[in-house]
């Protein structure tokens, strides 16, 4: 079987799909911690396992022998260290065939506070002797184009990246794209793909894009990382979280969300979505 965790979500969401496509529905099952968000899947055919990454003992009984699991990282940032040694410690138990990981653009070199915990997972990983894939995941495009209609209501994206700072993100679509190549492909054991878009863009240039694309005055609101802290704490974002966030943007200047590796079309078969067209998408939202 081929076990999707995180199958609830948006990045879980297009595996699956991308599964359903691929493979009979009888050898996917899922792995989600609520079953009435994961009945949708069952109702196509796909097996559901519910587990809950906070829970070991709800674990043991979420993969089989000769499974090949992805184990997308969870979303509680702080949390994910043993919610992650949790799913790696019940697919050794159970003797799976491949666990690929979303990991981060970078991996050991990705030396900011929000990487901490896929590092920290992927020595894990490596050192459980299972057989793995690391899927390091660079930024999606979603991250800036998601809630667009309320920045652009704003006339500019707010950053503390510097001047000329790029990003080289790619659709949610683009990085299952890769996920399901891995799964459902050969040959991908013990192998780490740096995972980002063709293109990377300044947030001058998004900004331009931003406004060609709605004709409104649109342009970048440069902050320092101290300025950004106190926004991101007026708008309730906890203060454990803010710098981390600070921290990301501070990545971004030292070229760190750009890699160029060019593995994310490969294993995807086509070239990633251009930033453009998740703008489109954005501002129709
Ligand atoms: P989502 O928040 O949409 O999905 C997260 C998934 O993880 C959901 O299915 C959620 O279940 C599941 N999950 C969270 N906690 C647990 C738990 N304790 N036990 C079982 N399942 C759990 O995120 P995305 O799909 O957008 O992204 C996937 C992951 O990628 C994120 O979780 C995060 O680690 C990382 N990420 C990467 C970004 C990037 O730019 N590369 C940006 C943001 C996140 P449920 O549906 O029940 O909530």
């Amino acid at each position: 079987m081929i076990v999707v965790t995180g199958a609830t979500g948006k990045l879980g969401t297009f595996v699956v799909e991308g599964l359903i496509n691929q493979v009979p529905v009888e050898q996917i099952a899922v792995v989600a911690r609520d079953a009435a968000k994961a009945a949708r899947f069952g109702e196509l055919g796909v097996e559901v396992r519910v587990a809950d990454y906070n829970d070991p003992a709800s674990l043991t009984d979420a993969f089989r022998e000769g499974d090949k699991v992805l184990l997308i990282s969870g979303s509680e940032v702080g949390q994910r260290v043993p919610q992650h040694k949790a799913v790696i410690d019940a697919a050794k138990n159970a003797g799976v065939a491949l666990l690929a990981y979303t990991s981060v653009l970078g991996g050991p070199a990705a030396d900011f506070e929000l990487a901490r915990e896929h590092q920290i997972t992927e020595r894990y990983l490596i050192d459980s002797g299972l057989p793995y894939t690391l899927l390091r995941n660079g930024w999606y495009h979603e991250n800036y184009t998601e809630g667009l209609p309320g920045v652009l209501a704003a006339g500019a994206i707010t950053t503390s990246t510097t001047e000329g700072a790029a990003v080289a993100s790619a659709s949610r679509a683009d990085y299952a794209a890769a996920a399901v190549a891995v799964l459902t492909g050969v040959g991908h054991e013990g192998r780490e793909y740096e995972l980002d878009g063709d293109t990377a863009w300044t947030f001058d240039e998004f900004a331009a894009e931003v406004a060609k694309q709605s004709g409104t005055d649109f342009t970048v609101n440069r902050i320092s990382g101290e300025e950004l802290r106190g926004i991101l704490g007026g708008q309730g974002v906890p203060e454990t979280i803010a710098p981390i966030l600070v921290g990301v943007d501070e990545a971004i200047s030292r070229g760190l969300l750009v890699n160029g590796s060019g593995d994310l079309s490969r294993l995807a078969g086509r070239p990633t979505t251009p930033v453009s067209e998740a703008i489109a998408k954005g501002l129709k939202a």
